[in-house]
């Protein structure tokens, strides 16, 4: 399977300093066949990012997108709206669930949106602190990962990316480093779930993401995690040595396997 590293701007960089960071990451990242690298940026660059890259080196994703398919709904974009300029989405990261109250069934709803207009959700979940504290996590993952996938058939299944992003360990929030031991038997439970859910071989073949204050010094602790896919970078996705570095740790794993 090849690796998915993907860079979430959030809501950093206008059009101009978009831009720049792109030129800056087609000089410094080599198209590679076992790596798929995924820039995130914002809605309004999306379009103007989507014509001065190199398809065949990055993807394209947005951060976020509604549900319904068109309507008045006004101030937002529809799954529909994107499905010929970007391949991913990224559904139910924290910081949506935290500051715009997305519950796992808003969440849910998306993720259908998502398969049905044929484009890849990157599901994010993940534990907050107090959660962690109060030993809640396997139960908070088994509810974010029940609920977001409830209505998809194994098909629809196979597009589906998770991130496992523990919110304590996004630079936003807490930024603690987790550790890779950590990390792994969250990895097989979310497995074990869709395994239950779709049976083995779906759950075999699902992408699983790190995401956590990753950076190019931390990314390959968390690549050599059995049964990691990849990883969702934040803050240092918008330092182009950061991210670019970050790439070529997963070549250079990738390789060496
Ligand atoms: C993220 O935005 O998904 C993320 C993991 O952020 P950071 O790398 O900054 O912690």
């Amino acid at each position: 399977m090849k690796t998915l590293i993907v860079g979430n701007w959030k809501m950093h960089l206008n059009t101009h300093d978009a831009s720049l960071l792109v030129k800056r990451l087609n000089d410094q990242i080599k198209t590679q066949r076992s790596v798929d690298v995924v820039l995130a940026p914002n809605m309004l660059v999306l379009q103007p990012i989507s014509l001065e890259i190199d398809r065949r080196k990055f993807g394209l994703a947005a951060q976020n997108a509604y549900s319904v398919d068109e309507g008045a709904y006004t101030g937002e974009v529809s799954f529909t709206m994107l499905r010929d300029l970007v391949d991913y989405v990224i559904v139910g990261h924290s910081e949506r669930r935290i500051y715009f109250n997305e519950s796992n069934d808003v969440i849910r709803d998306k993720i259908q949106a998502s398969v049905r207009n044929e484009i890849s959700p990157i599901l994010c979940v993940g534990e907050t602190k107090q959660e962690k504290l109060q030993h809640e996590t396997r139960r908070v993952i088994h509810d974010q990962v029940t609920t977001a996938l409830a209505n998809l058939t194994s098909e629809e299944i196979d597009k589906v990316v998770i991130a496992y992003e523990p919110v304590w360990a996004i630079s936003t929030f807490q930024g603690e480093q987790a550790k890779p031991s950590d990390i792994e038997p969250i990895f097989e439970l979310i497995r074990s779930i869709v395994s239950d859910l779709y049976g083995h071989q779906v759950a075999e073949n699902l992408r699983l993401l790190y995401g956590g204050s990753v950076t190019s010094d931390t990314v390959s602790g968390y690549l050599k995690i059995r049964g990691c896919n990849g990883a969702l970078v934040g803050g240092a996705s918008i330092n182009y040595k950061e991210f670019s570095g970050i790439v070529e740790q997963a070549y250079a794993l990738k390789n060496k396997a």
